[in-house]
């Protein structure tokens, strides 16, 4: 059993406060721990204290207006079991039900889950297993087994509910000392796998709003076995309203999740395969991972045009 090293806690009541420890360099949020606790397990993190959201008050899902708010402390199961979830964001629901195994999505939570890091076949592994490879770029080595001659880390994004919330039009709301602000989920981040937040380390995720007239958004996700394991390929797509286009976000296979748009389910799929450009982040061939993509995209447009 790998030991955690060793931290400080503390648990504010407000997110101003949370916002503030989270201020000084050496801090880190932890909200259920499913991804945080292994990682700093892994040494990939070692934080001189953790800031729990415990008793911030974030959990909770309310509809009003049209919009449905996900507080961001809400547990994976809690979204995907709601009734309003369940009868108008299926995908959303859907792709909840997708992380990891029940157990854990009764822990892990939605601002977790956006708040995601990148991963990596070289990355996400024990000390012992990086150090005898000489670590890599994203994490105190000087060389990217993925791509040595590049100067990146390609570390794929791996977020279950980003593809769905992006196509789905979801809103992400931040508190930090500077205020409060609303950003596109589709504008939160950056194609780095080392810095892939367009975030600053003491915005503190409050809330996921999603409109609820949104258009049908189908999701699927390509895994090796379909219990408990990380995307290969995941994907959400969006089918037009009044003669507009299709739309694929495409995610695991890069950085950022890739946005494409196309006339026909079949050009849609074209186009996701052209765009998506997987490396050898995961042990299956990314020669395999980019056919599927293509695959993918088309099982989930058919899947809308059936329904
Ligand atoms: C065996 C296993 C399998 C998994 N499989 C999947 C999978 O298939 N798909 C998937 O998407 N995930 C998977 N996960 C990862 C994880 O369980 C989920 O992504 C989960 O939703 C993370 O939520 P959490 O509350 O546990 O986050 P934490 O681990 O507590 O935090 C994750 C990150 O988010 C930050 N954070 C948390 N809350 C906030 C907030 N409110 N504001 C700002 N930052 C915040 C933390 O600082 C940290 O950097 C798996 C984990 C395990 C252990
Ligand atoms: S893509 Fe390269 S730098 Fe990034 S985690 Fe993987 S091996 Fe490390």
């Amino acid at each position: 059993m790998l030991p955690l090293p060793t931290f400080e806690y503390a648990a504010p009541t407000t997110v101003l406060e949370a916002s503030r420890l989270l201020g000084t360099p050496g801090s880190r949020l932890v909200a259920g721990g499913t991804d945080l606790l292994v990682s700093m397990k892994h040494r990939l993190f070692e934080p001189r204290l953790l800031v729990s959201t415990r008793r911030l008050g974030l959990r909770g899902v309310s509809v009003a207006d049209g919009v449905l708010s996900v507080g961001a402390g809400t547990t994976l199961r809690e979204v995907a079991r709601h009734p309003t979830v369940l009868e108008h964001l299926p995908s959303l629901a859907a792709a909840c039900r997708t992380v990891a195994t029940p157990t854990i999505q009764g822990m892990a939570t939605l601002g977790g889950n956006l708040m995601l890091d990148t991963r990596c076949l070289y990355y996400n592994q024990p000390a012992g297993w990086r150090a005898s490879l000489g670590y890599c770029l994203k994490r105190e080595g000087t060389v990217c087994h993925v791509a040595p001659k590049g100067r990146g880390c390609y570390a794929a994004h791996s977020a279950d509910t980003v593809p769905a919330l992006w196509l789905l039009g979801a809103e992400a709301e931040f508190v930090s000392v500077r205020g409060v602000r609303r950003i596109p989920v589709s504008s939160m981040y950056h194609d780095d796998g080392m810095a892939w937040l367009r975030l600053e380390p003491d915005d503190v995720l409050t809330a996921v709003h999603v409109p609820l007239a949104g258009r049908a958004v189908g999701h699927r996700k390509l895994r090796t076995r379909q219990a408990i394991d990380y995307a290969l390929v995941l994907v959400a797509v969006r089918a037009p309203v009044d003669g507009g286009l299709w739309s694929a976000v495409v995610s695991s296979v890069s950085p950022s999740p890739i946005f494409v748009e196309a006339a026909t389910p079949a050009d849609l799929a074209e186009a996701a395969f052209r765009a998506c450009q997987p490396l050898s982040t995961h042990l299956p061939a990314a020669t395999w991972r980019k056919k599927m993509v293509r695959v993918e995209v088309a099982r989930a447009a058919a899947a809308l045009t059936s329904a």
